[in-house]
Formats: structure tokens, sequence, C-alpha cells
């Protein structure tokens, strides 16, 4: 479809033919071959190498940041084949912190094979500098941070990488394609897990990497049929479903989302709140310059637990609160229609604060929303 056309228009047609007699939405295409002979075709042949169902859902989401996609078998596996795609000459890789703790993982069991993983502060910009500055690096960023919605500017990241001519990666999966665009900031790609806000409805796993480097894409799809990480067309099928809403329902999220971070940075029993709405000075300057159009589904807080708590007070407190809520669903993930909470701290390799929550905001009325969270925090 042209790209006259808004975002969000591209997105309801997406996946649709106009001639007469066809289907007027996408077809759901399980093969796993393709009638061939010959010298093979590109994508036709055998269905490790490509699926319409999934190049439907690749088109659209490139769309979004006019790039290409490629799309595995869930955000890991999208992970997996970017660091082995870049990480062949620079094997440090530069990571946040304080980001999403599966890449720590993956980076950590990369090891072996000559990976070497530098956590840095990327809000400290000295920092990321000094560790570019050490050995050839991918940087690999992530803003806003899972689970503490820390905010690193994309403007500086873009210049300091692009000073050191180090590929910066940025982990989009928080804020989507419709709310970030780090493509325009410099990186070479967004890398995001589709089973989030993307697709939006907790029904699948899937990952995606947008770029608009023809070499690096080039590569990501032969790691893609070489390790066979590859979508299933139904995973595929569903999130091109969902991302034709993505638009209304992450614009409800981050409403949602402001709402009940102002609401909990006012209450009694709460003592910290992390959301990019609520961030003032530079850092909100920078979250307002790249995220435009609001500030996502996540954000998480700290309770004031009873000093009668004891010693591990604060876990305990987070978890009496997060089973005692009759609409916000206790479970793990994000971005999903239905609003979900856990503590964080409750997995291994997680190093947020023992009683930090992690709050998902859903579709449903903001008001409903608060009533619940206030009557699960009165058990304390
Ligand atoms: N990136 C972020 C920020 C995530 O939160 C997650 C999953 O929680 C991933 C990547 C990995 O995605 P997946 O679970 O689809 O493999």
């Amino acid at each position: 479809m042209s790209e006259s056309f808004s975002v969000e228009s591209r997105l309801v047609h997406a996946g649709v033919g106009r001639s007469a007699g066809q289907p007027a939405t996408p077809p759901l295409v399980p093969a796993s071959i393709f009638v061939s002979w010959g010298d093979p075709q590109p994508g036709r042949g055998y269905g490790r190498e490509g699926n319409p169902s999934w190049e439907a859902l690749e088109a659209a989401l490139g769309g979004i940041e006019q790039a290409e996609a490629v799309v595995f078998a869930s955000g890991q596996a999208a992970s997996t084949a970017l660091l082995l795609a870049l990480a062949g000459e620079r094997k440090h890789v530069v990571l946040p912190s304080d980001g999403y703790y599966g890449t720590r993982v993956l980076t950590g069991k990369l090891r072996p094979y000559g990976v070497i993983p530098v956590h840095v502060d990327q809000q400290d910009l000295t920092a990321v500098r000094a560790a570019l500055a050490a050995a050839p690096s991918v940087l690999w960023a992530e803003t806003p941070t899972n689970p503490l919605l820390r905010v690193t500017d994309l403007a500086r990241l873009g210049e300091i990488a692009a000073a050191a001519g180090t590929p910066l990666v940025v982990d989009n999966t928080v804020a989507t394609g419709l709310l970030q665009r780090p493509l325009d900031w410099g990186a070479a790609a967004s890398l995001y897990s589709l089973t989030k806000a993307s697709s939006g409805h907790s029904d699948l796993l899937l990952g995606a990497v947008v770029s608009r480097d023809p070499g690096l894409l080039g590569e990501l799809r032969a790691w893609r049929s070489a390790a066979g990480g590859i979508p299933g067309p139904f995973e595929a099928w569903l999130a091109l479903r969902g991302l034709k809403t993505l638009p209304l329902r992450i614009s409800r999220q981050a409403q949602n989302a402001q709402a009940i971070a102002e609401h909990l940075a006012t209450h009694p029993r709460v003592r910290a709140v992390h959301y990019p709405g609520l961030l003032t000075g530079v850092a909100r300057e920078a979250a307002a310059r790249q995220m435009p159009d609001g500030f996502g589904p996540l954000l998480s807080f700290e309770l004031d637990p009873p000093k009668t708590a004891g010693a591990a007070g604060a876990a305990k407190a987070a978890d009496t609160v997060v089973t005692s809520s009759a609409l916000i669903v206790p479970a793990t993930s994000f971005g999903g229609v239905e609003s979900t909470w856990e503590r964080r701290a409750r997995w291994a390799s997680e190093t947020a604060p023992e009683g930090l929550i992690r709050l998902s905001a859903g579709v449903e009325p903001a008001a409903d929303l608060i009533a619940d969270i206030d009557r699960a925090l009165e058990v304390l």
C-alpha cells in the first residue's frame, strides 16, 4: 500500500491483495514445501527459507519504520541471530546493566564462542564512550529498560556509536515501533519481542529484527535459514492480525499506564514509581523527544511495606499484593490487552529490587484498574 497513507491505515490493510476474487483478509499458509523444480526460487522451495504468512507480517512490520523486517520464532531467536550476525569481528557487546535479563543470560551463554558481554549504565554516556573505545564492539541498548523503565538518550547514543564506528542495536520491545523509531536515531537495527505489545494478545511467541542495512538483513535471513529459528505460519498470521490494532491498543495502554503511574506516585503504601511519563528535567526531554506519542504500557513500582513485615518484607508484601487483585492477572510478560503484574525478582537471573512489582497496563478502563490496585494494596 502507498506510503502516502498513515502507518495506522497501512497496518489495517496489511497483507491483503486488491484483485477480484482474492481473500480480503490475509491468508494463512501452513506449508513446509512449495511446488518447485530446477534452480531453487528464493523462499519458495522449503519452508525453512520462507512462507507467505511470515512475509506479510514482515512487510507490515518493516513498513512501520520505513525498513525491512526479518521475523524469528521468538525475541530470543531474533537476538541470537543478530548477535551472531554482528559480533563476528566485534567481540565486545556493550549492554545496559539494568536491561532485560534474558539478554544478559544469552550473551553469557555465548562467552565460550568469543562474545564478551560488557555491562554499562548506558545513562552514563562517558562510560559508554569509554567502553566502545576499549575494543571493537556492538552497542546493545534498551530504552525504556525492562523492568526499571530507564530512558537512554537515543540521539546521543547514535552519535557516540557513529563516532566509534560501532553498530547500535536498540531493543525496542517496550515502546514498539509505533512509539519509538530507533533507526531514525542512527541504530543499525531495532530488536523486537513480538510476543509483547506488537502482537498484543498473549497467545504467541515471536521476534523480529528491523533494519535498513541490506547486508545485515541478508545475514539475518541466512542465520535464520541455517539455524532454523523460524516462525510458525500460524503465529505469524496471528501476529499480523494483532499488529492491525497496535495503534489503538498502544495508545490506550500508554494512557492507562500514565494514569496508574500518577496514582501510585501519591499512594501512601508506595515509595517509588518507575515510568518515563513521570520523569523530569533532561531525562524527560529525551523521553519526550524519542517517544512523542506516549511512553508505553509498562511501569514498575516499589512498596513501602509495614515495618512489622520483617527482613524479607518487601518481597513478601509484593507477592501478597500481586495475588490479591481481582482484575489484573498475576503473570509475567507484558503488552497484552489484559493487564498483568508480577514481582519481577522472582526470576533467578533478574537483578531488579526484591520487592519491585512490574505492571503491564492493558486496555481495560483506567478506573477499573486503579480500583483493583487500591484494593490489592489494602492487604498490606
Ligand atoms: N526483549 C525484551 C525487552 C523482553 O522483555 C523479552 C521477553 O520478555 C525479550 C526481548 C525476549 O523475547 P521472547 O520472550 O519473545 O523470546
